[in-house]
């Protein structure tokens, strides 16, 4: 069925894909404005990452009055820091007050996503085999939830539980259990300060050494709560403070300015809390970086170089040779032997809405477009793909700060674009190739001196070695989200 011009403006038909908390987002803001959307979501339950993680210690480094949406404070976070099953409650609970649940398809996978070029929309091919269409497309697909396993020889054939973090095992012995972990970015890090109390032992395998910045976890009282619930400003002033905002800004200037006095705070910091926390210099040589604070990404945590120190555990530095049906054998001959094997290695971060095969204008894939790298202009639209929005899609400031935040500016700029077809003033709009070349261009250069090129590997750096997000500063970032460049995009009658 055709959109409707009822000379009014069209109503126009909206596919969001994935109901995390992008999806949710965007689903807010339609419902609103009033529009007919439909979210489908492949899973049977929403939210995204924190339904998928569920690993022991899962808590969210972003302070959880800035892990909020802005028009949604919650005075009910438990801590500074909260939890994964709080967040996933928070987004369920919003999802429900907004009456957003009706929305939803559950268990619905879009396969296919191709552009219809006579009639400007697209067809949506479900897992079911049903087809439908939509004037719009919103990509909520998240970021990092394809686990990367890691191709380590005889994996397959260790005997006991062996799972990536994102598809925890509850069955899975831990307690009273030998333990092996293999990863130690923010997730691995997580599972060693909520599982070393329980083991027999954990082994820790780590590749590389992190660089820990402190933080402070603080529960938040009852009368505290008592005093969000009663004045909400409470809360904006948490999430807008020099504190939080304050942080964030100095953070993407110390990202760009890589000998300025802000990245040489950062490093300072993460240097004197290893020295003051890990004196057995054995332990503090295996970790102590070779590389600069912040180029991989940061791990902010309370308490892992206290916990890393309990007995039980182990922290494994050298090279594993292969997994075997007992345990891991290292390349120096020592063998681990394990009940339990946990991958925290980690996810496939240049996947976005694939293996869904999205065909633009021509038919030109996805995969075409991404050939070197996934690139958006200004994170958001795609040359040759009309009306294809995405939030949290590539070059986006991901890992800089909270992703709500940038959602909701992304859905600011997004709605905007939108309008135009709303209105009538357009039935297709794409930002222009040389537009979108341009913004490559300076966003690659500016990239490859930020402090996630100085030299180090990590989940930010594309296949070919460019880190792959925004590079410039927070503002910048929120000043771009203000308002798109109308020059840059074409519209399509
Ligand atoms: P990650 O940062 O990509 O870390 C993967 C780890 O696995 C690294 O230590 C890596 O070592 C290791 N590894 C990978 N393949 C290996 C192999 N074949 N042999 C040995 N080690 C191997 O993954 P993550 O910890 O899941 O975190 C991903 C991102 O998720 C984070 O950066 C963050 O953005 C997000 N996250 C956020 C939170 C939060 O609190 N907000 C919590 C968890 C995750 P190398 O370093 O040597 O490559």
């Amino acid at each position: 069925m055709p959109s409707v011009d009822n000379g009014t403006g069209r109503q126009l038909r909206y596919a969001i894909v994935g109901a995390g908390m992008a999806g949710i987002l965007a689903g807010i803001k339609l419902k609103e404005r009033g529009e007919d959307f439909t979210i489908y979501e492949k899973a049977n339950r929403l939210g995204g990452t924190w339904r998928e993680n569920r690993y022991p210690g899962l808590t969210c480094d972003v302070p959880a009055h800035a892990y909020t949406y802005s028009f949604e404070p919650y005075p009910e976070w438990k801590a500074n820091y909260a939890t994964g099953d709080e967040i996933e409650t928070y987004f369920e609970m919003v999802a429900e007050k907004y009456g957003i649940m009706p929305y939803i398809r559950f268990g619905q996978e879009v396969v296919s996503v191709v552009w219809d070029e006579a009639g400007s929309y697209w067809k949506l091919g479900l897992g079911t085999g049903e087809q439908i269409e939509a004037d719009v497309v919103i990509a909520a697909s998240g970021v990092l939830h394809h686990p990367k396993i890691p191709a380590i020889p005889g994996l397959e054939t260790f005997e006991g539980p062996a799972f990536h973090t994102a598809r925890w095992d509850d069955e899975a012995p831990i307690d009273g259990a030998r333990v092996g972990l293999i990863g130690c970015g923010s997730t691995g890090i997580q599972i060693v300060t909520a599982i070393n109390k329980r083991v027999e032992r954990l082994v820790h395998f780590q590749r590389s050494p992190q660089w820990i910045m402190p933080v402070q976890q603080f529960e938040y009282s009852d009368e505290e709560r008592e005093a969000f619930r009663k004045d909400p400003s409470l809360m904006d002033a948490i999430r807008y403070s020099d504190e939080y905002i304050g942080n964030v800004r100095r953070f993407t200037n110390a990202i760009m300015d890589i000998e300025g006095p802000e990245i040489k705070q950062i490093e300072e910091v993460c240097q004197q809390y290893l020295d003051m926390k890990i004196t057995d210099p054995e332990l503090k040589a295996k970790l102590t970086p070779d590389y600069r604070a912040a180029c991989k990404r940061l791990i902010y945590s309370w308490c892992y170089y206290d916990e890393v120190q309990h007995p039980a555990v182990y922290v494994e530095t050298g090279g594993i040779a292969q997994v075997e049906p007992k345990g891991i054998r290292m390349q120096d001959g020592t063998f681990h032997e394990l009940d339990t094997l946990v991958l925290a290695t980690g996810f496939e971060a240049d996947r976005f809405i694939r293996p869904t095969t999205v065909l633009g204008q021509g038919g030109r894939s996805l995969d075409e477009a991404w050939a070197v790298r996934p690139t958006a202009y200004y994170a958001v639209t795609i040359p040759g793909f009309p009306n294809f929005f995405m939030l949290n899609g590539p070059t986006g400031p991901v890992g800089n700060f909270s992703l709500i935040d940038i959602a909701e500016r992304q859905w600011e700029y997004i709605d905007q674009l939108i309008d135009l077809l709303r209105k009538g003033e357009a039935k297709a709009i794409a930002p222009s190739t040389a537009a979108h070349d341009n913004y490559e261009e300076r966003r690659i250069a500016a990239a490859k001196t930020t402090i996630f090129g100085s030299g180090c590997a990590s989940w930010y750096l594309d296949a070919t070695g460019v880190p792959a997000s925004w590079p410039w500063s927070y503002d910048a970032f929120t000043e771009a989200m203000l308002a798109p460049m109308m020059e840059d995009y074409t519209l399509q009658a």
